[in-house]
This record gives C-alpha cells, sequence and structure tokens, in this order.
C-alpha cells in the first residue's frame, strides 16, 4: 500500500520547528502503516455520504436563490425550507428543523424533550446516563429541579449500561410499557468509556422499544454520530433524531445552530416549543446563516472522515505510547470521539495544553480547569477553533474527575491532528509522563 512517510525534509522541519524528536517521527511512521486498512474503509464511508448528499441537493433543486440572506419574520424563507428537505432527506426522516435560532446540540435536545413530553408520561434512557447537559434538563437528581421535565411531571428511568458497557435489551425490554412515552438513545458514548453505537445496536434498541409500545418516541441524541457510518439512525427506524450544527453536520463552516429531523408530528412538536404553537417553523429567519448551512453540510461527510483519520491515528499512536484508548484504532466507530485515559491530572492537563498549543487560533492560550454551565464537574477545555466550541474542529476536553481521560475530537484537517498529537506526546515525554517505556528512547 502506499505509505504517507515522512520525507526527510519534512522530518527537519518537524524536529526545528515543532521540536520532535527522532524515536516520535518513527513512531509515527508506524502508526501511519498500523492505520492504512482503517483509514481506507474511512474513505469509503465519507465517499458513500457525500454522494448522499450531493444527490440530496440535486433533488432539491437548490439554487443560488437558496444561499441568500433573509430578515425579520422569514415568511417563505425558502432557502431554509429547502434546507430542511434536504436534512430529511439525508437522515432519514419526513420533516426537519435546521436552525441558527437553535443555540446548541443541548438545545435542540431540549426542544424534542419539552415539545413531546406532558405530565404523567414516562422517559427511559436506554444507553445508562445521558449526556453532562441533559442532567438539568430531566432534573430528576437536582435539588433545584425548576423548568426541568420532572418539575412539569415528567417521570425519568434510567437503565444503566451492563457490565461490558453495552445497552441493556432484557432490561429495556422489561422497562419499556405502555405509559412510555419517549425513548433517549445516545449514538456517541459522549463524556463516557464506552464504545458509541453502531447503527445495528440503534436499529436493535428500537426495535425492542417497539416490541413493547410501538407508540414510543425512539429519540436519538446524534450529537457527534452524523456521517460516521453509511446510514443514520432515522434510516433504521429511529423517530426523532437531534443534533448540533457546530458539531458533524456543519461541516465547520456552520457558525451556529441546530437541528431535529424525524417524523413530521415530533418535529412539529419541537418546533412549537422553539417559536410558539401557530407559527412552529414558518417563522424564524435565517439571516446570513443560509450559504454557510448548505456548504457546511456539502463538506461535512469530507470533513467527519478527516476528524476520524485523525482519531484513529491519536487511538493508535497513545496505544503504542502505553496509554488506554477507547476505541481502539481499528474499532467500528458510530462518531468522532477520542477517549484516552491519562490516570491522573497533570498528564491530562499537559495533553490539552499541547492541543491548544497546536491550534490555528489562541495558539498562545494555556487553557486550565473551570466551571462551566451545564457540567457537574470542572472541565478542562483545549479548543482553538474558528468557531468559539465548535467541536468537528480539533479540540479536547476532559472533566477533571478520575480516571482522567481527555475526549479529543475534531480536526477540520487529519493533518493538523497528526502534528496536534504528536506534539502532546512529545510534552507528555518531556514531562516523564509515558507509560511505554520500550517504545521510547531511555531517558
Ligand atoms: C455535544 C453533545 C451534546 C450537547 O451539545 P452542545 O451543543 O454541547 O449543547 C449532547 N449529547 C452529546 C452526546 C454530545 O456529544
Amino acid at each position: 500500500m502506499n505509505l504517507n512517510r515522512i520525507s526527510t525534509e519534512e522530518k527537519m522541519y518537524l524536529k526545528e520547528v515543532f521540536n520532535l524528536d527522532s524515536w516520535l517521527l518513527e513512531l509515527a511512521d508506524l502508526v501511519e502503516q498500523d492505520t492504512c486498512a482503517v483509514l481506507k474503509s474511512i474513505n469509503n464511508t465519507a465517499r458513500h455520504n457525500q454522494l448522499k448528499v450531493l444527490q440530496a441537493f440535486r433533488e432539491a433543486g437548490v439554487t443560488e436563490y437558496h444561499l441568500k440572506e433573509t430578515n425579520g419574520y422569514g415568511y417563505g424563507d425558502l432557502g431554509r425550507d429547502t434546507l430542511d428537505t434536504i436534512y430529511s432527506r439525508v437522515f432519514g426522516g419526513e420533516d426537519a428543523l435546521v436552525r441558527a435560532q437553535i443555540v446548541s446540540g443541548t438545545h435542540a435536545l431540549a426542544l424534542a424533550l419539552f415539545g413531546n413530553l406532558r405530565a404523567g408520561e414516562e422517559l427511559i434512557s436506554a444507553t445508562g446516563t445521558p449526556y453532562d447537559t441533559l442532567n438539568e434538563i430531566i432534573g430528576h437528581n437536582n435539588q433545584d429541579n425548576s423548568g426541568s421535565l420532572s418539575d412539569i411531571g415528567v417521570g425519568f428511568t434510567e437503565i444503566p449500561l451492563t457490565n461490558s458497557n453495552l445497552p441493556d435489551l432484557d432490561k429495556l425490554q422489561k422497562t419499556v410499557n405502555t405509559k412510555t412515552r419517549m425513548v433517549y438513545i445516545q449514538r456517541s458514548s459522549g463524556y463516557s468509556w464506552r464504545s458509541s453505537l453502531s447503527i445495528d445496536e440503534i436499529a436493535e434498541i428500537v426495535k425492542v422499544v417497539k416490541s413493547k409500545n410501538p407508540d414510543a418516541i425512539c429519540l436519538v441524541d446524534n450529537c457527534y454520530g452524523e456521517f460516521a457510518n453509511k446510514k443514520e439512525p432515522g434510516e433504521v427506524g429511529a423517530d426523532l433524531i437531534a443534533g448540533s450544527l457546530i458539531k458533524n453536520p456543519g461541516g465547520g463552516l456552520a457558525p451556529t445552530g441546530g437541528y431535529l429531523v424525524g417524523k413530521t408530528e415530533f418535529v412539529r412538536g419541537a418546533a412549537r416549543r422553539l417559536t410558539a404553537p401557530g407559527i412552529e417553523g414558518s417563522v424564524g429567519s435565517s439571516l446570513g446563516t443560509n450559504r454557510w448551512f448548505y456548504q457546511g453540510l456539502f463538506m461535512a461527510p469530507h470533513i467527519v472522515g478527516e476528524a476520524l483519520k485523525g482519531a484513529v491515528f491519536a487511538a493508535r499512536l497513545f496505544e503504542r505510547l502505553g496509554y488506554q484508548v477507547m476505541p481502539g484504532y481499528n474499532a467500528p466507530r458510530g462518531d468522532i470521539i477520542q477517549a484516552i485515559r491519562f490516570g491522573s491530572p497533570e498528564p491530562l492537563i499537559s495533553f490539552c495544553q499541547s492541543i491548544q498549543h497546536c491550534s490555528p487560533v489562541d495558539a498562545m492560550a494555556k487553557p486550565v480547569p473551570g466551571e462551566l454551565p451545564g457540567y457537574d464537574h470542572e472541565v478542562i477545555m483545549a479548543a482553538g477553533g474558528f468557531v468559539q466550541g465548535a467541536t468537528l474542529e480539533l479540540s479536547a476536553d476532559a472533566p477533571m474527575r478520575d480516571p482522567y481521560i481527555a475526549y479529543f475530537q475534531g480536526g477540520l484537517s487529519a493533518d493538523h491532528t497528526w502534528i496536534a498529537a504528536l506534539c502532546a506526546a512529545q510534552s507528555l515525554y518531556q514531562g516523564g509522563f509515558i507509560p511505554n517505556g520500550t517504545c521510547v528512547p531511555a531517558r
């Protein structure tokens, strides 16, 4: 196979400018060899999804007009409405709501939940503890639950993952009943040490839920999962999916926004909550976001491929250095997150600081752990991107809790991730943190 070996000239540059040792560059070559076949299969998925997105654009008849700016109420905003059509095709739903007014992934999920759940109904999480920011939305473990689902009388049951960190289908089967209105399924690992769900696993969960209650809404938290596989959850029976445009589907270009795709009834429920009953999704101008949203979606399959390639490189590099990683470099991936377990705070902080140091924006900043709205623990975040908090751009973040795991994701270019991962390894080595002495020279 055609290996991307580092040339002598490039090695000189990497040594001089980035202060990388020779042993590390040799290791990078080995990692490149190890991961060759995996990278090929990522290219294959990216191409499949690129064709799918292209076809959705063509079918929708996108013209220059759709990309123009609108203002005011946004009545008849054709760009906005056509983008909804394209999203529903690509993600396998009847309808969609893609809006700059959805401020984040958490907001999109909150719209899905509050827009479709009523007092006395029950929500079940099929994938263990939901993503951190959903805690306050659900409100069951909090003292002050004002405005939460618990506050309006929605019940909540969490089905813990099995000992091998898989969804517990038996328990799910026993728990879903006629009162169950919605089942939350988190595709990505989020801030937890488990693999992401495969599309087949999502299909399996949906099947179990529907066998007990065909009317229960299967909601998939699709954050970080878009375009990681050839199918999306909407294509295997999920009723509603939600995500953020400053993650995968924004392709690194969307400046803000969130989306929902699913059955018309449930997307409307969310739209009523975003705006108001009666105006739903037909009001709300797209301002100047249309072109970014269209172009971002068009770029997304390729950029997600870049992010996946970077993650695979980092997985194998840090594994060879002796760290535990999740997923392994050649394991199936349903999201773009690469978790690396550091075991103590110092190497975790060193890692995040290196990633920041290798960013195109704010490279001189030094991230430190701090509080963040919606999160229970202090969090350290490295992000030097073009859009604030956009984690399809290369970023690393970690809640400061044992066993000190960095969640490393994004990278608009796999080459950027490559250099950042190597710089992080170099700093860890200099700090004396590398666990696997056998692959590095004696210190
Ligand atoms: C990022 C994320 C969210 C929340 O999205 P924000 O845009 O950060 O609010 C929810 N669930 C998962 C799995 C995520 O990765």
